[in-house]
């Protein structure tokens, strides 16, 4: 059967179930505008039972599709199934990045650079701190504990509603992660350098945000959420009633597109306001 990759137009995508909220189309669009490449992405509904088929399709060339985006709930099965995984998403047992090489499957994961990559970009000195609090164990957790931990990071703590998940990170990950239990928030928070949400704690439509007394972290800590629907979180307001720094989680979405782009497209893109603007005004906020 023909290999239809070899076409003109590349085309890569995010698939997952449901797909429709996705803003993965949104930067991916743009960039191909900004460098004039002849391509597309889109979304790509697929439910779990028919994803391996989907898989196959991909491997076989027949969809002519050169790689995409993997989201809830495909990322442990994309990981699975792709021909060579690399160490992180080893590591991670996950992957949301696909993309081919020598015709092998491959498949990364770009949470933990997205996140990073963030901060890097709006605190250039969040990193000047060896101890941080993750709130939250789930999935989004894990990558940003990894990228954490390679970033050299030399106490992690993960605080969990509940424990057993936040232990299991801790297990699997290295001594650097030590697992406590809601309860001990406060006292953990004694002299960090960095708080991050990854809870829904705050999300539009989801629970309230709790009230949490962040005076125990360092003076000059950065205090940032993962979440970006609101985008001023209730945990970003009370950080910054509270006189720290704080970085919204818009731009670990706009960070972790950028490897797959360079890979599929071959050019490597910037994350520019503009890019944020774009998204926030999608997100019907203003600019
Ligand atoms: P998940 O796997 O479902 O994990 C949810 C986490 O929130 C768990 O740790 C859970 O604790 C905790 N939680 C939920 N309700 C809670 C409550 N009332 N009190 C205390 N803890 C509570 O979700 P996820 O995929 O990691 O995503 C988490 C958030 O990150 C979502 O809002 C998602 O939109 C956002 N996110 C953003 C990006 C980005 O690019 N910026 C990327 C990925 C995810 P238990 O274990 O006790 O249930």
């Amino acid at each position: 059967m023909r290999d239809s990759r070899e076409t003109l137009v590349k085309k890569a995508f995010v698939v997952g179930y449901p797909i429709a909220h996705s803003r993965s189309p949104l930067l991916h669009n743009h960039w191909l505008r900004v460098f004039g490449i002849d391509g597309s992405y889109d979304r790509i509904e697929i439910s779990p039972s028919e994803f391996p088929q989907f898989v196959a399709r991909l491997k076989s060339g027949e969809a002519g599709l050169i790689g995409g985006n993997v989201t809830i709930p495909h990322k442990e099965l994309a990981f699975q199934l792709a021909d060579r995984p690399d160490e992180l998403s080893e590591e991670l047992g996950a992957a949301n990045t696909l993309w081919f090489e020598d015709s092998a499957l491959r498949a990364t994961n770009t949470d933990g650079y997205g996140f990073v990559s963030n901060l890097d970009q709006r605190h250039p000195r969040w990193d000047k701190t060896d101890r941080a609090v993750v709130f939250g164990a789930g999935g989004a957790s894990r990558s940003i504990l990894l990228a954490l931990r390679d970033r050299g990071f030399r106490e992690i703590h993960v605080v969990n509603r509940t424990l057993d998940r936040a232990r299991e990170l801790a297990d699997r990950f290295g001594s650097t992660i030590h697992a406590h239990p809601l309860e001990a928030l406060s006292e953990v928070m004694q002299d960090a350098g960095l708080f991050v949400n990854t809870t829904s704690v705050g999300m539009e439509g989801k629970q309230a945000a709790i009230d949490i007394d962040f005076s125990r972290l360092s003076s000059g800590a950065v205090v940032t959420d993962i979440i970006y629907v609101p985008l001023e979180t209730p945990i970003l307001v009370q950080a910054r009633r509270q006189g720290f720094a704080t970085v919204d989680g818009l731009g670990m979405l706009l960070h972790q597109a950028v490897p797959g782009f360079e890979k599929w497209f071959g050019v490597r893109p910037d994350v520019t306001e503009e890019l944020r603007q774009l998204v926030i005004a999608d997100m019907g906020q203003g600019a």
